[in-house]
């Protein structure tokens, strides 16, 4: 049994085994959550994202997948780097950004991590309405068959947590 918990707040203040990135496919760092794990992780995070890059991914990560990293100085032991898709009102992109949470609950499964924090993947800078990501996000996570025993969902203000807390209702 997977529980789910709503928290407001920074998710680079959080502990938890694996805390989720909303990363852009360059991996190397970007602004939102992205730039804020960073400064507060570290350098040996964008070192182990240019490691990735020279590796598996020189093409970048594709939309909808995930891979881990340290988690440098942040309460956790790996960061999950995930790319969500740009919102679009002229394509449905559901199933990418549903991807983003299966993905990293099986990277984080690989790892055997019992608590993950995720943030509302795309709904900064790449504009996903809130409501229909809380239900997206909600949903996904739900329906994983998952060993991680706690999704935290960490939800940057107010607004942002009231929406995440009447779609889990
Ligand atoms: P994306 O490019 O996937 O839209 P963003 O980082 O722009 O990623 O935004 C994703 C969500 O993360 C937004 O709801 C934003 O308010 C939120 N966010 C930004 N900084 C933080 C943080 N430090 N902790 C938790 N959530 C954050």
């Amino acid at each position: 049994m997977t529980t789910i918990r709503l928290v407001q707040g920074d998710i680079t203040r959080e502990s938890a085994d694996a805390i989720v990135n909303a990363a852009n496919s360059s991996l190397l760092g970007g602004g939102g959550v992205d730039g804020a794990i960073h400064r507060r992780g570290g350098p040996a995070i964008l070192a182990a994202c240019r490691d990735l890059r020279a590796s598996r991914y020189g093409k970048g990560l594709p939309t909808g997948q995930a891979v881990a990293t340290t988690a440098g100085n942040l309460d956790a032991r790996w960061v999950i780097h995930t790319v969500g898709p740009v919102y679009s009102r002229s394509e449905d992109r559901s199933e990418l950004l549903a991807s983003c949470y299966r993905e990293s609950l099986r990277v984080a499964d690989e790892l055997g991590a019992r608590t993950v924090a995720f943030p509302a993947i795309s709904t900064g800078v790449y504009r996903w309405p809130m409501e229909d990501a809380a239900r997206i996000a909600l949903e996904t996570v739900r329906e994983t068959s998952t060993g991680v025993e706690e999704v935290r969902f960490v939800l940057f203000d107010e607004p942002a947590y009231e929406v995440f807390a009447r779609q889990l209702d």
